[in-house]
């Protein structure tokens, strides 16, 4: 099957209701009755085990190619418990300019554990090398970052540690497995938050990790259990419903974002354009040969700060608020929203300042969108 097809069909659990339903019930129960007294059920309470959300897991599992997909309540929920793998002492490796909630996790809760962390330029293939030291055990990269459209090169990472103890664990919530599959590029482990475009429709959300190594799957299935974070019946449901429609949704999406990064590219206001997808982009060689696509997902610059609230403040169509990859276009505000936790100066550093804007281009007329744009300038 191809991937469009995958998005449609890729879930076949509903074949075990005798019904004939064509979707996946929602089983939202709590617990299960026991058939017997000294012998367990495969379902037995919902923290541990739900039909929906398994589901949820074949569909995600295999748009990944993969063997396993475990669900979280949210993508945070999800980084949260793999991280609970590392013992006082590890060492990881990751990407300096990573969704800002996952910093504020690794800072405040996993060095506080012990942990010790490099955040550097995953992009720098040399500078991960240099990193590395003996009890490093894992190297945790985004591509393309988020807000910066930074790209790393996921083969050539995986290259570097093929004969090392280190897993390489890939944010892949940009590109979705509809552009970009990790695992099959080297990589151990796979995050989404399923909040963006899987779900896709700004109204759900989710996370999940997927893999194809039993231990590692083993492990955190027990952590998510244990620490309670699974992702619910209902919202289960609604990923894979979401997930009908990817395909769609990302061509449409990209289609739209191409056109308006070359619009943006010619404004006079706009300093700087970072999308993938423009030949110029620092990342566009690398995309090519790991990517199917280059998403939907833009980041500019203006003139100025006072320009940049203009704009925040009078798109019509498109909706000043946080998160991406739904069929709405957002537009956000790195600096105060999404990297709000990160402090000024490291920010800044990563070229996050008063005047970048991140724009999630959705499904929308792209015509309108632009007219949008044009009278916000
Ligand atoms: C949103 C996001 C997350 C966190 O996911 P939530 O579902 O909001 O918890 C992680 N990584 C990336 C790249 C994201 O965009």
């Amino acid at each position: 099957m191809k991937i469009d097809t995958i998005c449609v069909h890729g879930m076949q659990k509903q074949k075990e209701d005798k019904t004939g339903t064509i979707n996946m019930p929602i089983y939202q129960t709590a617990a299960y009755s026991h058939s017997e007294v000294d012998k367990e059920d495969p379902y037995g309470y919902t923290r541990l085990a739900n039909p929906t959300r398994e589901a949820a897991e074949e569909l995600v599992a295999s748009l990944e190619n993969a063997k396993y997909a475990l669900s979280f309540t949210s993508g945070l929920a999800a980084v949260s418990s793999f991280l609970d793998i590392f013992n006082k002492g590890d060492h990881i490796i990751l990407t300096e300019d990573l969704y800002g909630g996952v910093i504020s996790i690794i800072n405040n809760f996993t060095t506080k554990n012990g942990v010790l962390v490099d955040f550097i330029d995953t992009s720098d293939i040399n500078g991960i090398k240099s990193k590395i030291k003996t009890n490093t055990k894992a190297i945790y990269i985004e591509t393309p970052t988020n807000p910066m459209m930074n790209v790393t090169d996921i083969k050539a990472v995986a290259e570097i540690i093929k004969d090392l103890n280190i897993i390489l664990i890939v944010d892949n919530t940009f590109l979705t497995p509809y552009f970009q599959n990790p695992l099959e590029l080297g990589a151990d482990l796979v995050v989404h938050s399923g909040t963006k475009y899987l779900s896709g429709h700004n109204d759900t959300l989710a996370g999940f990790l997927v893999t194809n190594n039993n231990e590692l799957y083993e492990e955190i299935k027990t952590i998510r259990g244990t620490r309670g974070a699974p992702l619910s019946p209902m919202d289960s449901f609604l990923i894979i419903r979401g997930i009908k429609t990817l395909a769609l949704r990302m061509e449409k999406a990209q289609q739209n974002a191409l056109l308006i990064a070359n619009w943006l590219k010619n404004n006079n206001k706009v300093t700087k354009v970072y999308y993938i997808g423009l030949k110029e982009h620092m990342g566009y060689n690398i995309s090519k040969k790991q990517s199917r696509g280059f998403g939907a997902m833009i980041s500019f610059e203006v003139d100025s700060k006072e320009t940049a609230y203009k704009i925040l403040l009078s798109t019509k169509i498109i909706i000043f608020a946080e998160s991406l990859g739904g069929a709405e276009s957002l537009i956000t505000y790195p600096c105060e929203n999404t990297h709000k936790e990160v402090d000024k100066d490291s920010r800044e550093k990563r070229g996050i300042t008063d005047k970048l804007i991140r724009l999630s281009v959705g499904i929308e007329n792209v015509n309108d969108l632009i007219k949008d744009l044009e009278q916000a300038f």
